[in-house]
């Protein structure tokens, strides 16, 4: 099938939820893009980290020598490693 974009992923930097987006060809922002989103969560608009793939981005991460990183990045790992705790806890 043909496709016109791509999903990414945002993390809310209030609460870590995950929000996937479409994006078009050609529209495509590189991770640790911040965008200004509504959450539904937060029930408020508020900064999005772009992490394109949240596994991916936290895999690369996770464990990764901060020295160099900024600070949104870091608060969107924090968030994430939170969320996948969470989630492991619901399969149990
Ligand atoms: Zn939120």
């Amino acid at each position: 099938m043909y496709r016109k974009g791509q999903y990414t992923e945002l993390v809310c930097l209030e609460c870590g939820d995950v929000f996937p987006i479409y994006r078009r060809n050609g529209r495509a922002k590189q991770v640790g893009h911040i965008k200004h989103l509504y959450c539904p969560i937060c029930l408020k608009e508020t900064a999005h980290y772009e992490v394109k793939d949240a596994d991916v981005f936290l895999w690369k991460y996770e464990y990764a020598d901060f020295e160099d990183v900024c600070e949104e990045a870091k608060l969107a790992v924090d968030l994430l490693v939170e969320r996948k705790k969470k989630l492991v806890r619901k399969r149990d």
